[in-house]
């Protein structure tokens, strides 16, 4: 069974030896010719006409009205976390099943995650059980709402689009308004995404996307703040760029920021992918179509777009019955050269975040311990 699997993915690839890796950058001529322009220019730091444009351009495919550029998408989430208000001692909703530059972030704010269980279908927070949760343990005061046997202030619901696959968002954003959460979805895998006609980031006070090298597009590092509220775009970007106060001269810094620009190097690179965006994102669309077609053939389970939604199919994975299986899988395509990883081990089975405030989590664990990625790179013919 693995061994047809292997050779349907080294026909896809046209690979009939060399390892196939789980995801490349597609980058050329143009990230070579825009990177050179930066150089010529001699801005190659944190200012430059290319910070600005790569903003504009991402600000315009997201349909966003602002979008601030960071150094990575961590940083990117570090930032709105501190714009949404998010204070020390703080708690902070989000999904155990998620890379770790989201509970990162929050504990860079001196906040602690608290987690609520996934959707088995979109693999992203699930607005019943984050309604069940609030209902059992939280209460809504003038303030704000609070965890009722600690005390502690709910401040922020940070969702995650797992894989680039959507999440409930409109449903999250029905609760997180009526439970005063400020929402700033983890968008970091989802360029490309949409929930209806509006595009992943764009549903929360704030959404943050990654540009690292295993993302849909890249900038070597690089992340992205969206909103369409200029007051927080502003303090996004003041606090991103050291909390300089504007002044033709002068260094006067009016509280404590951080050196998290994206360098106009980067920027550079980064306007270049945007413009292969589109053909990437139908090449990555072909890929999942070719592999949901041979999954449905060989009675194994492809993780699709949940319905309503289309997904950049950023990683493609596949559903195993059983934990053995799955690591049986793993074995034979990485021994063959073919690479596939498991998810990422659950936040709350990580020693320094098992300590936090948590919900059952099963479809969590479920889904940790069978979902396997597989090839998931544009194809050859989408990356002229
Ligand atoms: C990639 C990613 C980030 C940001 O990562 P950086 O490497 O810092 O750009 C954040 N959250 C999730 C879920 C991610 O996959």
């Amino acid at each position: 069974m693995c061994d047809e699997f292997i050779q349907f993915v080294r026909a896809l690839y046209e690979e009939p030896s060399a390892p196939i890796p789980l995801h490349v950058p597609v980058m050329g001529t143009p990230e070579k010719e825009a990177v050179a322009a930066a150089i010529d220019s001699t801005f190659v730091s944190s200012v430059g006409a290319f910070v600005t444009e790569f903003e504009r351009d991402v600000a315009e495919f997201s349909g966003a009205k602002y979008a601030v550029a960071t150094v990575n998408g961590t940083a990117a989430l570090h930032i709105a976390l501190l714009v949404a208000g998010v204070q020390p001692g703080d708690l902070v909703i989000t999904q155990s099943l998620s890379f770790i530059a989201t509970c990162n972030a929050i504990h860079y704010c001196g906040a602690d995650p608290l987690f609520i269980d996934v959707d088995e279908h979109t693999l992203g927070l699930s607005p019943s059980a984050l309604r069940s949760w609030l209902e059992r343990h939280a209460e809504c005061r003038m303030e704000g709402t609070f965890e009722r046997a600690t005390g502690r202030r709910i401040r922020a619901c940070v969702p995650m689009h797992t894989l680039g696959h959507p999440t409930d968002i409109k449903a999250i954003t029905t609760i997180c308004d009526e439970w005063s959460l400020t929402l700033v979805e983890d968008a970091a895998e989802s360029l490309g995404s949409y929930v209806g006609n509006a595009h992943t980031g764009t549903f929360g006070r704030m959404g943050v996307f990654s540009f690292n090298g295993n993302k849909v597009i890249t900038t070597g590092g690089g992340g992205m703040i969206v909103t369409d509220d200029e007051q927080l775009a502003v303090r996004a970007k003041h606090l991103s760029t050291t909390a300089k106060k504007p002044h033709p001269w002068a260094f006067e810094h009016d509280e404590v920021g951080y050196n998290y620009r994206l360098p106009n190097l980067n920027a550079a690179f980064g306007v270049a992918q945007m413009s292969r965006l589109p053909g990437l994102l139908a090449s990555k669309r072909e890929v999942a179509s070719r592999y949901a077609q041979w999954c449905e053939a060989n009675g194994w389970t492809f993780v699709s777009e949940p319905q309503g939604a289309r997904s950049n199919y950023w990683l493609n994975a596949v559903r195993m019955s059983d934990r053995e299986t799955r690591d049986a899988f793993l074995a034979a395509t990485n021994a063959a050269g073919v690479m596939t990883r498991p998810l990422w081990t659950p936040m709350h089975r990580l020693p320094i975040y098992a300590s936090g405030l948590r919900d059952p989590l099963p479809v969590t664990e479920a889904l940790a311990g069978t979902l396997v990625n597989i090839p998931s790179s544009a194809l050859a013919n989408g990356r002229s």
